[in-house]
This record gives C-alpha cells, structure tokens and sequence, in this order.
C-alpha cells in the first residue's frame, strides 16, 4: 500500500433502500478507512433519472447511520456534479478517445441483431467511429442527436483486483461503450470514474458484479489521464435460494434489521464473516476489535449465504456483551411504546429495571424478547400458559403453593438463599423433589414454565408480589378443581 492516505467511498444509488450488500460493502470500505486512518465518504449516485427515488435517499443514509457508517466528510451528490462530467466527457472527445454516434436506437437494434446473427456477437458495429469530420460536422450543425462513445482500444484489458488477483479481459468482448447520452447527461461509468478521481479516492471495493464496469472504467481512466486506483472486487452475498441478495427480490432494508431488535454492531460484525474472515476462533468482535484487525489479504473469493439465524445468534451474543445499565437504557422506551409501564415509573426504579435485564441477558436474542419476556415483571394481569397450568396446576399445587408463600412470608430477609433454602427445607419436609414446588410456583408468578432462574425471578419480582401470586394461583386451582 502507497503512503497516500486511503480514502474509500460507499456509492448507493436511490433506486432502491439499502440492502445488507450494499451495508457490508460500506462496512469493509469504513473498515479500510478506520483502520489506516484514512476517510470514508458517502456518495449518493442518483443520476439515473429513470430509476431513481429521491424518496429513498434519507432512507438509506438512516441506514447507514444506524450501522455507524456516516459519511466523514459533507456526503456527495451526484446530481450536483452533472456539469462537471458533461466537461470530461467533452475532454474525452476531443482528445480522439471518444466519438460522437448518431444512431438512433432503432438502428442500433436493427445493427445488433445483424451482428448477431452474421458474427454471433452483439457489440456496436463501430459505423459512427468512421464518420468523416465534415459529415460530423454537417449532422452537429443540422441539430442531430448524439451520444458518446469510448473508443475501446485494441488488445488487453487488465488490473491487478485486491481480492480476485489478476484479471485480464480481450477488449475484443468489450463494445465501444456510451459515456453520454444524446441528452447530453453523462452516463454511471464516466460519473463514477470522474467523482472518484475528484474525490480522491484510493480504494475501490465494491461487489464483484462491477468487474465487468471495471475493465470499462479503467479505459476512463487511461483517456482522461487520471491515477488508477487500487480495486478490490469482494464476492456476493447470496440469499438462501442462492440467488444474489436484491432489493427486487424483496430482500430487507437494513433499517428493518433495526426495527426487528438486531443490535448495529450484530448486523455489522456479522456481515463481516461473508466474504471475509478474521481469523480468529472467536467470530464475535466488536467493532473497536474488527477496525483493528481489519486487513484486504482476508477476504475470500467464494460468494456466501446469509442467514438470519446466524445473524439472531451473533446478535445475541452481542446482547450478552452489554451491560445492564446500557440494556435497560435501551428497553425502557420499548416498554414505554409497548404499554408496559411509564416513564415515569421507570424512573424511579431503574435498579428493577437493570435486574430484569440481569435475569433476561442470556435469553433474548433481539432487543425485542425483553418486551415479550418481561410483561409479568410489570403487571400481574397474565394468564397462565395453558400446557404448563394443565401438568403443573395439579390439584395438591395449591396446599403446596400456599404452605410455601406462608414460609416465604416469615423470612426477615427475602434474599436469593434463603428463598431457596425454604424452598429446599420445605421439599424435604414433605418428602418430594423439589420440582413439585419450582415449577408451580414459578408459572403462579409469571403464567410461563420458561424464563430466568426461579430464585432470581422472585427476588427480582419481591416479596409482596410474589405472596400475592402464588396465593392467587392457588385460589385459581382451587377453584378449577372443585
Ligand atoms: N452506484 C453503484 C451501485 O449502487 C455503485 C457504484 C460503485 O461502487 O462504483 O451499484
């Protein structure tokens, strides 16, 4: 690598949201930047009049946002540099690297299916290139429409990709291909070549579905005089069905990954194990972790899968790996938006608050299982899961529910042990394991047979409330059972 500091770009057209390909090629560009201490810039290529979405643009940088990708320097728009490329676009024709066509698109089909069928190809036949200057001039002057097109050289094509290695393509496969349209806008190959060289850019990674554009770009390169920068083309992500992951496919925004619980350094730290790898045995990384190891030699050349499941597992590992303190920060307004409580009760009991989390950590592996788990720490109107009432709320429950909350109601001090040791004394008391108590009690105080470890659970939830329920629960058998 040369001393020039990096500087990387991520470049999403609004044509649609940003999906995870998009997010984990900008995650590997910011990689490349933080890690040499270079700049990452986002550049949004809405130039394509007919497919853009200018709708889609706050979107996508939300998107970004979220996964901590902002753009290092003001974000550039495209739109804004239109007559910036139409200037190149003149340089390149003049310089004889370019050449007007005037072929409508009629002809041009006509020509295509003849080459097609005489030669088996389907390239531009070259009848503008041979024009003569007076007849250009004449067909210029007479209002003629015209696009511009590289005049693709003779020979070989090649470049050395940070990732694939060496590539080499015959230009013979590669048509005299257009720069700008007969409207006279500049079309993506020459935008992107001439932005990036304004940019400053060092290092373009990006999906190996732009090689193809990449053989084109460089011949912008080579006409318009300009550096080459390094390329890095990183394999696809495909969907499970194998196919390329696409928002026309329907596949997800990644500001639903956001709305469906999965942590931004989950979905990052995740995206970095398609296509590239860290080495390291343990794939959970922060991202402190991954900016420090971050290295182009790891990446691999194979496409890769991505799969929800693997991501909700790096998710709840990433979960287990906050604190209390940060998991009750962002569950509160969950649970304020879910109806569970009130801020204001919130807080003032924010100690509650953090033992949930304590006694939920190891179970959720969205953000969202805290609400879905937690209801029972805030009301006491549950019903009781049907299957485990059926094995659990045995008639001879309710005497023993009741003999334990009159236990539980003398201790002094309602800690972990001594919960557990009245439990433990009162089992053996009676001669039966101590099951017979655990799970009665625990569904009398939650309504579910799963959840945190019991004696953490009734801590947590205190004494008077727990008395409270397991008598309720009793009364409840009770009156099942007569
Ligand atoms: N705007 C292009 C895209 O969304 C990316 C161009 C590039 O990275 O060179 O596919």
């Amino acid at each position: 690598m040369s001393d020039t500091p990096v500087r990387v770009r991520i470049a999403p057209s609004p044509t649609g949201y940003l999906h995870v390909g998009v997010g984990r090629t900008a995650v590997f560009n910011w990689l490349l930047a933080r890690h040499t201490g270079g700049t990452y810039v986002i550049r949004i290529e809405d130039t394509d009049q007919k497919r853009n979405r200018p709708e889609l643009i706050q979107p996508i940088l939300d998107a970004l946002k979220w996964m901590g990708l902002e753009s290092d320097e003001p974000e550039v728009r495209q739109s804004t540099r239109t007559d910036i490329h139409k200037e190149y676009t003149k340089k390149i024709l003049e310089s004889g690297h370019g050449y007007r066509c005037f072929c409508s698109p009629e002809e041009l089909k006509a020509a295509r299916e003849k080459a097609r069928k005489e030669k088996g190809i389907q390239k531009y036949d070259r009848r503008c290139l041979h024009l003569s200057d007076d007849e250009i001039k004449s067909r210029v002057d007479a209002g003629d429409k015209f696009a511009i097109r590289i005049k693709v050289p003779d020979g070989e094509s090649n470049f050395s990709d940070l990732i694939c290695g060496d590539l080499t393509r015959n230009n013979e496969e590669i048509e005299d291909f257009i720069i700008a349209r007969s409207d006279g806008s500049a079309t993506y190959q020459l935008a992107v070549v001439v932005d990036d060289h304004d940019m400053g850019i060092t290092h373009v990674i990006r999906g190996n579905d732009h090689i193809t554009n990449t053989y084109k770009q460089i011949m912008i390169y080579h006409a318009l005089g300009f550096d080459i920068p390094a390329f890095g083309h990183i394999p696809m992500i495909l969907r499970p069905d194998k196919r390329k992951v696409s928002k026309r496919l329907g596949d997800k925004d990644v500001n639903e990954y956001s709305s469906e619980g999965i942590l931004p350094e989950a979905l990052f730290n995740y995206l970095c194990t398609l296509g590239w790898s860290s080495k390291r045995d343990n794939e959970i990384l922060s991202i402190d972790e991954l900016v420090e190891i971050f290295t182009t030699d790891n990446f691999s050349a194979a496409n890769s899968i991505f799969d929800e499941e693997k991501l909700l597992a790096f998710n709840k590992e990433h979960i287990k790996r906050k604190s209390d303190h940060e998991l009750a920060t962002m569950v509160a307004p969950m649970l304020v938006e879910a109806g569970l409580t009130s801020k204001y009760w919130l807080e003032t009991r924010w100690d509650y608050l953090r033992s949930i989390m304590t006694a939920l950590r190891e179970r959720a592996h969205r953000m969202g299982d805290f609400i879905t788990m937690s209801g029972y720490f805030f009301s006491a109107d549950f019903t009781y899961d049907d299957k485990a009432a059926k094995k659990h709320f045995k008639p001879e429950a309710a005497d023993r529910l009741e003999e334990l909350a009159d236990r539980l109601e003398q201790l002094p001090e309602f800690s972990l042990e001594n919960v557990e040791k009245v439990l433990t004394e009162l089992a053996d008391e009676r001669e039966v394991g101590r099951a017979k108590y655990i799970h009665p009690t625990r569904l009398a105080v939650s309504g579910t047979p799963a959840g945190p470890g019991l004696f953490d659970l009734l801590v947590i939830l205190s004494k008077p409330v727990v008395l409270e329920r397991m008598r309720k629960a009793a009364e409840h058998i009770r009156t099942l059972s007569n």
